[in-house]
């Protein structure tokens, strides 16, 4: 049979109807697919060993000649058992296979093989249980780096490399896919050559250099995409232009004199307004350096140019907040301001809805609703995305494609460490808040362990009587046995912990409950008693992690800390020294792992949130960092985001050079580049339309 790229896997040894279903669902239908599906990691079985000399704390290949007839027993139904003996002249190897009868038949005495799995010692004698083996004259499993492939449940990693090792040859029919001066310029392996050893490398600078030739690949036409879509957008007709005012004007209505960094970022909004290209922005401010005031000056430009601002928070609980620090804000000034919330009575949003469809609002807060419910605008200026990082480039070629082409600001406090901003957001502009408003002192953080429980109570309620207000953060809302609050519970569940707390530890404090699990209205109650300062302690889950602003807040205890990641830590830790009191956030861990501890004091000893991200970074890498796939980029197979610092601005600078000669990607040579982009941005609705 003779294979190509498109051959059926049902053709491949092996592949029968059931394992075909399964391999399907790892997106695997057709030769050429297997070639693109790279192991995840690789074993080295190269070095064969003797009895004698084999390691003990790995898996490793035994070489070594089968001593007599391997014996099969019926131990019972449903287990077989096969045991057999091999040596070399250094010793002796017992073999058991469970299970796998057809060992009794391979396995023929008198001849070599090479055994390859864990050896176990006890005394003097050495053993194996279930290992792969092979003719020692006939080896292809063993004796080579071996790939290890993501798999599927039924789809062995045996199975897989024996299927990417039949369809190999086909890697010679694959068309070369970076231009030749690209590859010149960086010194990159061919594809063929890359392909191979991806999957079964000849050694491992052989691997290195197949992993940095499609790792490169990979960035370079996401870049070519992110700049391919930035350039289009600019390219593709006028945005609205908003004219500018004297920001004068604008100061006179806030009740504090801005940072310079805030005026900074405030005239390159105004001037990214007033430019006629639609503004696609990023504003990037650590927790508390004040991105409200300036979200709140781009709404009253667009409103005083008459036209609209649609802004849109996380949680119902951060669109609330907002609603209400915008209207006191911007109304003095003329500016009418709306909400619109999931949970609000229906008649109301028909209201919302219908005001904002004839223009009567100029200013709209809300959840991720308001663009996804079809929600109509008179005339829509300004789209305001606070704190999401969902916020991607899906959502915004998908804002854009409903023809408003309305302007578009991004505003984040989750320090994406460098390396990410520059993918993540390459097709954005972005500004830096990076100052504080003046009179801010750190806050200052402890570690403590839960013999230290009594003492932070007690902490709390000086606070609390001092006329401040404090935070308690848990992991979880419900615990396994609710019924049961121990004081020092393994995870702190938040409706039962505020129940022991109010009658066992706080009698004589207001102690409030916060979490996801209430009903809107419910949690907007407490919110907003919070704020007014009637409830003294807030005993929520993460709820209150982004944007919740309640000044007089001084203290935030984090229960479990050890279960949070550090920039989620830096973002409640966020929620306290907002105003002039001296503020703590205090970590509670029972944990005794030093990795733990040592990320919780980094905590401790450092406020620069990009810092911080760079640890959380390091830790959990970008899967976990962003959650799955919330940035809404495509995958990356091979390229470490947040590692291939220097990989990655080769692969830019290479695409953005290739953009330059050709910017709408239209020579014949580069069609191929184009349909690749294509592809790679095929989850993006209407990118292309
Ligand atoms: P974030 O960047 O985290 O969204 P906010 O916009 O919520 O920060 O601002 C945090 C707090 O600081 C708010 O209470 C806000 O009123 C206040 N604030 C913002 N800018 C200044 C400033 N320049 N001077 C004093 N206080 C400020
Ligand atoms: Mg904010």
């Amino acid at each position: 049979m003779s294979l190509c790229l498109d051959t059926p896997l049902t053709e491949l040894a092996g592949v029968g109807q059931v394992r075909a279903k399964k391999l399907e669902k790892l997106g695997l239908v057709q030769a050429g697919d297997l070639l693109a599906y790279y192991p995840r990691d690789y074993e080295d079985r190269r070095q064969v060993f003797s009895v004698r000399q084999a390691p003990l704390d790995r898996r490793a290949c035994i070489r070594a000649m089968a001593a007599e007839r391997p014996r099969l027993e019926r131990v019972r139904k449903g287990l077989e058992l096969v045991r057999v003996k091999a040596a070399d002249y250094t010793g002796v190897l017992h073999l058991t296979f469970f299970n796998q009868s057809y060992a009794a038949r391979a396995i023929h005495p008198g001849e070599e093989y090479i055994f390859f799995g864990a050896v176990e010692e006890q005394g003097r004698r050495r053993s194996m249980v279930n290992p792969i083996f092979e003719r020692a004259d006939r080896q292809s499993v063993t004796g080579c780096i071996m790939p290890v492939y993501p798999l599927t449940a039924g789809i062995s990693n045996h199975l897989m490399a024996s299927l990417a090792r039949q369809v190999l040859p086909c890697a010679g029919a694959l068309d070369e896919t970076l231009p030749q001066s690209v590859r010149q310029e960086y010194h990159l392996a061919g594809l063929e050559f890359s392909v191979r050893n991806i999957h079964f490398p000849q050694d491992g600078q052989a691997l290195e250099l197949a992993r940095r030739r499609l790792a490169f690949e990979e960035l370079f036409y996401l870049a070519a995409g992110l700049s391919f879509l930035k350039k289009r957008r600019e390219g593709s007709g006028p945005g609205r232009a908003v004219p500018a005012r004297p920001v004068e004007e604008f100061l006179a209505l806030l009740p504090f004199a801005p940072t310079a960094a805030q005026r900074r970022v405030m005239e390159q909004v105004a001037a990214d307004l007033a430019s006629g290209q639609p503004m696609n922005r990023l504003v990037q401010g650590d927790v508390g350096s004040g991105k409200t005031a300036v979200a709140a000056f781009a709404a009253w430009l667009c409103a005083r140019g008459g036209a609209q601002t649609a802004l849109m928070a996380p949680t119902e609980v951060l669109a609330g907040q907002h609603f209400r620090s915008l209207s006191a804000l911007l109304s003095p000034a003329g500016v009418r301001v709306g909400l619109l919330t999931g949970s609000l009575p229906a008649a109301e949003k028909k209201k919302t809805r219908a005001a904002l469809a004839r223009g009567e609002l100029d200013l709209v807060v809300g959840t991720h609703a308001l663009i996804s419910q079809g929600v109509e605008f008179r005339d829509l200026a300004l789209m305001v995305a606070d704190e999401q990082h969902r916020f991607g480039v899906a959502q915004r070629a998908a804002l854009a494609a409903k023809g408003h082409r309305p302007h578009v600001l991004v505003m984040s406090a989750t320090p994406i460490p460098r390396t990410l901003a520059l993918i993540i957001y390459g097709d954005l502009d972005v500004s830096v808040i990076d100052q504080l408003p003046p009179g801010r002192t750190p806050v200052e953080t402890y570690v403590i362990g839960e013999d230290k429980r009594q003492r932070m109570y007690g902490f709390i309620r000086r606070q609390a009587q001092a006329g401040r207000q404090a935070y308690i953060i848990c992991p979880a809302v419900e615990e396994a046995q609710a019924d049961q609050p121990s004081p020092t519970p393994e995870l702190k569940a938040v409706t039962a912990y505020a129940g022991h707390l109010q009658s066992q530890v706080f009698p004589d404090l207001r102690l409030g409950v916060l979490h996801g699990k209430m009903k809107p209205r419910e949690k907007q109650t407490a919110m907003d008693a919070f704020a007014r300062g009637e409830i003294q302690v807030l005993v929520a889950t993460t709820v209150v992690e982004v944007g919740v602003d309640v000044p007089n807040a001084s203290l935030i205890v984090i229960e479990n800390a050890d279960r949070f990641g550090l920039s989620q830590l830096h973002q409640l830790r966020g929620r306290v020294g907002r105003g002039e009191h001296r503020s703590y956030c205090v970590l509670v861990t029972s944990t005794r792992s030093p990795e733990s501890l040592g990320r919780l004091r980094t905590l401790a000893s450092t406020t620069d949130g990009f810092q911080i991200s760079e640890e959380d970074l390091k830790a959990r890498g970008p899967g976990d960092f962003f959650g799955n796939r919330q940035h809404g980029l495509p995958q990356m197979k091979l390229a470490d985001l947040a590692g291939d610092m220097r990989l990655l601005s080769q692969a830019q600078q290479a695409a953005l050079r290739l953009l330059e000669q050709d910017p709408r990607l239209e020579r014949p040579e580069n069609r191929p580049v184009l349909e690749r982009v294509r592809r790679l941005f095929a989850d993006t609705p209407d990118i292309f339309n």
